[in-house]
């Protein structure tokens, strides 16, 4: 392991090795990732990986359209094929959230999404199978699909070493060392590493770490799971969906399954203490609310299931920037279970505010650390955790 960095990044989950990467083809010196486990083995390697455009800020808009190109280029890069499957995105809301639905739709079209507002009328014309009791009105967009985020933290992870940077998996950092409010690297189980610009991208472990900088952040950690279930006759077109009514959501997944999560998630877990698999509850719970808008579901079998950890901000926004308190410490963390379809351009951003002192493709400055006390927080326009 290398004794000295230029860039520190702490974690190797999807947003470690996308800055990582964009840090590299900035030249932005020597660059070293410190996992303490393996690539993608945090909240990474457990995404249900939706993308979709489906939010209520536009610059969450905006990163996930230069994400989507971004995607295709390090597919391109690294020799592999494309990492996204197209599928459509419907939206399912009732009265109570129709306006914001057609607010937020209207957004989205004026920056380019293919996005339109359907009335039930017009969705169970298109999807006969579902039972639209309830639901008020619809928003249909066609931009958007799924991909893997494990996948793309490793294909991340093959480019670093071919680039000239370094991960060190199984080494775990154990403080951040601070002196007269300026970064000198960090403590790692093997031995101090010298550093002037420490990244924290250690998803539901970034807090505890952030204390030992004595840069205290608003970042609590989540339990996310989700269900597999077998259907009983072939999802065919089906879209992937969100249901605000009952705050559940479903994509086709591989071998003809679906999967399938809810709003259902447990606040400060310990990150350590993962349950591995879900519970029987939550499938029964999930399988029977997703019965209640698609009736045959209720035949379905369950599969598996598991759960992962990510860490969550009070608005359930990341923190992305430099930390005002402690010069050359950057924060890129607290993605509050969606922050998969954000990490190529969350990474290219702070590669450029790292190696060039400011964003120049997109000002991710809506996502900085003091917005909390200047209570300029992000606003999402539904009031159903699942969609932001
Ligand atoms: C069940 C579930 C479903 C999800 N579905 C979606 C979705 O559909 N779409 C979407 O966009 N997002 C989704 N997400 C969220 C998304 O997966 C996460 O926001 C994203 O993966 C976070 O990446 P990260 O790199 O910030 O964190 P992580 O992947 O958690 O990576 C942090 C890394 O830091 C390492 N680490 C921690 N502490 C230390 C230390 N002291 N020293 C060294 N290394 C350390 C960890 O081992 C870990 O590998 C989902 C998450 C879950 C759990």
């Amino acid at each position: 392991m290398s004794r000295k960095a230029d860039v520190l990044i702490v974690g190797g989950g999807v947003h470690g090795t996308s800055l990582g990467y964009q840090l590299l083809r900035r030249e932005a010196g020597r660059v070293v990732i410190v996992e303490k486990s393996g690539v993608g083995a945090g909240a990474t390697g457990w995404s249900a990986s939706f993308i979709r455009h489906h939010y209520s800020n536009e610059i969450c808009v905006r990163l996930v359209q230069e994400s989507i190109k971004l995607l295709r280029e390090i597919d391109r890069a690294a020799g592999r094929e494309p990492h996204m499957t197209p599928k459509p995105l419907l939206v399912l809301v009732g009265e109570d959230h129709a306006k914001p639905l057609e607010e937020n739709v209207a957004m989205h079209r004026r920056l380019g999404v293919r996005a339109r507002v359907l009335t039930p009328e017009a969705v169970g014309k298109r999807f006969p199978y579902f039972d639209l009791t309830g639901i008020a009105s619809a928003a249909l967009e066609e931009d958007a699909g799924y991909g893997d985020a494990m996948r793309l933290s490793e294909t991340y992870a093959g480019e670093i070493p071919r680039l000239g940077g370094e991960i060190v998996t199984g080494t775990e950092v154990v403080s951040i060392l601070v002196r007269e409010g300026h970064v000198q690297g960090v403590q790692t189980s093997e031995g101090p590493l010298e550093a002037e610009k420490v990244v924290l991208a250690a998803g539901a472990w970034s807090a505890r770490l952030a204390e030992t900088a004595e840069a205290p952040i608003p970042v609590t950690s989540t339990l996310l799971s989700v269900g597999l279930l077998d259907p009983p006759d072939p999802v065919g077109d089906t879209p992937m969906a969100f249901d605000m009514t009952t705050a559940t959501y479903w994509r086709p997944y591989e071998d003809g399954r679906l999967l399938v999560g809810t709003d259902e998630e447990e606040g400060d877990w310990d990150p350590d203490g993962l349950p591995g698999a879900v519970g029987f509850d939550f499938l029964v719970h999930a399988s029977e609310r997703l019965a209640r808008r698609w009736p045959r579901m209720a035949d379905a079998h369950f599969v598996n299931g598991w759960a992962g950890v990510d860490a969550a901000t009070p608005d359930l926004h990341p923190i992305i920037g430099e930390d005002p308190r402690v010069n050359g410490l950057y924060l890129d963390t607290g993605f509050s279970g969606h922050g998969y379809k954000f990490s190529p351009a969350v990474g290219r951003g702070l590669a450029e505010l790292i190696v060039d002192g400011r964003y120049k493709t997109l000002d991710l400055t809506p996502f900085r650390l003091e917005r909390f006390e200047e209570n300029d927080v992000f606003r999402s326009r539904y009031a159903v955790s699942v969609m932001q």
